[in-house]
């Protein structure tokens, strides 16, 4: 049996369906229905409720962080993440060419421009190596302490890294490298809620981070974000999230620009019954990547495993092809027989968008952008057994 007929025979049977098998969709098997119900019955369903204070505070003591602060999505967490790290209009911000398009959006929202560094082989994430190679070559620090683009003097005050398919990056190079150049680590973590890097929750290792919990992602409010800070600054994400408008009783005093940025009570009604159930999604998805991991053992597939010193919450399990033909026969193949795959994102650094970004010398992300490949990897659903 080739490789691909293994993979489509094991993910059938791994799903018990001859239907039509996604990437990855969400289940709602817990609490669901009653906490929605409950929103609507309390009237309380828009940007004020209970369920908003509660999900917010069962996020912040899940992951460790000091505080959070829900948004209508995780771009949105993102964008006021980044402006509150402290991103100006004109900056440049160092981020990863292989990442969700939302990640460089959201830096763009804050009139700032990327800087492309090169991704690591291993954790998929941004390289720290990478990144001092690019600042010894093309930055400086300024008499007061910023980081800036030799050429242009533009400031470089962020660096934004992404944990590829929730795979944590190389946290403690990142902040090493971070800390030697002045600038702020802002985590987007959209991918990766639940999973650890030396025991401590990613998207706490910056002085913010970005969850998401769109309706593809391990859990979901069906649209929604979270920002995760220390107290002072989650009271200003609260503040200009909710249209930077001053507590009165009855007067509109708002005192800067703000945003209508809040998540909704109805969705986080359903966030908190997803969040009962993540560490149980997270067991479930560690033994599905076990059991890619012993099928494609001997294969010319190289499944990717988790970096050392982590636990990963396995969001979307992947394979590294041997070249893009390869790639493109097992797109072919498991598409053809209703199993949902999906290559990697096209490099950021290839969209009209960013196509003129600054960016070092990226041989790894051109490498796997060619040969990464997620497989099926959704929790099973109890509705339908
Ligand atoms: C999903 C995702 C986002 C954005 O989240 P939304 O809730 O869809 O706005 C940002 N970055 C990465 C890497 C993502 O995967």
């Amino acid at each position: 049996m080739t490789t691909h007929q293994k993979l489509i025979e094991f993910v059938r049977d791994y799903y018990q369906s001859t239907a039509f098998i996604p990437l990855h969709a969400p289940v709602f098997n817990g609490q669901e229905r009653d906490y929605v119900l409950e929103s609507i019955d309390s009237t309380f369903v828009s940007s004020v409720g209970a369920f908003v204070d509660r999900f917010e505070q069962e996020v912040a003591s899940y992951t460790g962080s000091p505080k959070t602060v829900a948004t209508v999505n995780g771009t949105a967490a993102l964008h006021i993440a980044l402006k509150l790290a402290g991103v100006e209009s004109g900056d440049l911000v160092i981020t990863q060419p292989l990442t969700f398009v939302a990640t460089c959006n959201a830096l763009a929202y804050c009139g700032a421009d990327p800087i492309f560094v090169d991704v690591n082989r291993h954790t998929l994430g941004l390289s720290p190596q990478a990144m001092q190679v690019w600042l010894e070559k093309y930055a400086f620090i300024d008499d007061q302490c910023i980081c800036r683009h030799r050429d242009s003097h533009r400031a470089i005050r962020v660096c934004l890294p992404m944990h590829t398919f929730g795979h944590p990056a190389d946290l403690d190079g990142i902040m090493q490298v971070c800390e030697k150049w002045s600038l702020t680590v802002v985590e987007d973590a959209a991918e990766s809620l639940g999973s650890l890097y030396k025991g401590k929750h990613t998207g706490t290792f910056g002085l913010l981070g970005a969850l998401s919990f769109n309706g593809n992602k391990i859990i979901t409010t069906g649209g929604g974000g979270m920002i995760l800070t220390h107290e002072a600054l989650a009271k200003r994400a609260k503040h200009i999230t909710t249209t930077a408008k001053q507590p009165h009783p009855y007067e509109f005093v708002h005192d800067e620009l703000g945003y209508n940025y809040r998540l909704p009570n109805l969705n986080a009604a359903l966030g908190c019954a997803q969040l009962e159930q993540l560490e149980a999604f997270i067991a479930e998805k560690r033994v599905l990547s076990q059991a890619y991991a012993e099928l494609l053992a001997n294969s010319s597939l190289q499944y990717v495993v988790e970096p050392e010193h982590c636990r990963s919450n396995y969001w979307l399990n992947a394979v590294i092809c041997e070249n893009q033909q390869q790639r493109d026969a097992l797109l072919k193949a498991t598409n053809d027989a209703g199993i949902m795959t999906r290559p990697i994102w096209q490099l950021m650094n290839h969209l009209p968008m960013y196509r003129h970004a600054l960016k070092g010398d990226i041989p790894n992300a051109e490498w796997l952008a060619q040969r990464v490949v997620n497989l099926p990897s959704s929790i099973k659903s109890q509705q339908h057994l």
